[in-house]
Formats: C-alpha cells, structure tokens, sequence
C-alpha cells in the first residue's frame, strides 16, 4: 500500500455516511441544508475532514525507510520552518503553525523531504501539540536510530483563538530531545541555530 493515498481513492461509504453527520450537524445548529450555499457543503465537509485526518491510513516509517541513504555525515541536519497544520483533539478545530527538526546522522541520513512528510502524516490525526512533537521526535528516533534528534513545535490553536480564553496572539511551543541533543551544548547550538524563528 503507497503511504500516500489520494483522497479519490477514500471509502465511498465512509464519505457518505461523514456526509450525512454533517447534514445532521448543519441542520441542528438551526441552519437550512437545502439553501442553495449548503447543498454540496456536507459532501465538502466530509471529503475535507477525511483529508485531515488521512495520517491514520499512512505510515512514517515506511516513509522514512523508503529514502535512507548510508552515509558518512555526522553533522548536525537542520530542517527549519516546516509548516503544520493539525485538528485538536479536544475541539477538532485547527492549529497550526512551524516545526523545526534536526537530528545527527549515524551512519545514515534520509531525503530531506521525508521529514516534512513525517510531520504531515502525524499532524493529520486528531492531536494534541505535545504528543504530535513526541510522535515525531519517537519516529525518526526509533527509525533513523541517529546520534540525536530534536523536535521544535509552534504553533497557534483557534480553540484558544476563537474561543474560550480568546487569546488570538498566543503562540504554544513544545519540545523534544534525544541523544546528542540531551546535552546542553548540542541542544543550545541547535536552539540558537532556529532561533531567529522562533518568536
Ligand atoms: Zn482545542
């Protein structure tokens, strides 16, 4: 099975029954779902719902082993501003924000693309920002087994935006470290690396 399915290739009945939950939903919030602005909305709803949430049908590890390189590098590898977009599992409402990834090599390296990939495929689930950092963190870890990895996250949540504390200029940042980067020296040289990014 390829990691990357494409939404045409979704359950049809899985849609169809989304759909109808949403139909429900709509009409429920007091809203008519014949009025001509509607009628395709749950279809639409269903069909982006499935989108965000298709991490459940890929795999990272498979993704990440598909693309590992023998190689004699040992430097730091730093992928900086890696854009994340994912549903709190508490609201299913978006956050989103950047990622910044480093780990050392050991032995191995991976194609550069395959991390922005990882983080995809853990962010379109129902998350909560500091297991999503931990999912990454442990994936490239356990596959890569690197002398260290490191895993930044920030990111702005619109359940605090737009509702309940209304903060809307909060940003949350979490983080991870294994290896190397569990010393102070090599994780302030990757912090100080990303820093001017960070906010
Ligand atoms: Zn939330």
């Amino acid at each position: 099975m390829s990691p990357y399915k494409s939404l045409e290739e979704y359950n049809f009945e899985i849609t169809a029954e989304v759909q109808e939950r949403y139909s429900r939903i709509i009409d429920e919030i007091g809203e008519d779902v014949n009025r001509e602005g509607l009628v395709k909305t749950p279809e639409r709803a269903a069909k982006a719902m499935l989108f965000l949430t298709q991490g459940y049908k890929q795999d990272a590890v498979e993704i990440l082993e598909g693309a590992m390189f023998k190689e004699d590098y040992d430097d730091m590898v730093i992928i900086k501003d890696i854009e994340l977009y994912s549903l709190c599992e508490h609201h299913m409402l978006p956050f989103f924000g950047k990622a910044h990834i480093a780990y050392i090599p050991n032995g191995h390296i991976v194609g550069l693309s395959k991390i922005p990939r990882v983080v995809d495929v853990f962010a379109r689930r129902l998350q909560v920002q500091e297991r999503l950092t931990h999912d990454i963190l442990e994936c490239i870890n356990n596959t890569l087994k690197p002398k260290g990895v490191a895993v930044v996250i920030e990111a702005s949540h619109m359940c605090m935006m737009m509702r309940g504390v209304q903060k809307q200029n909060s940003v949350t940042t979490t983080s991870g470290f294994r290896g190397q980067f569990e010393k102070q020296e090599t994780r302030n040289e990757f912090l100080k690396l990303i820093s001017s990014k960070l906010s």
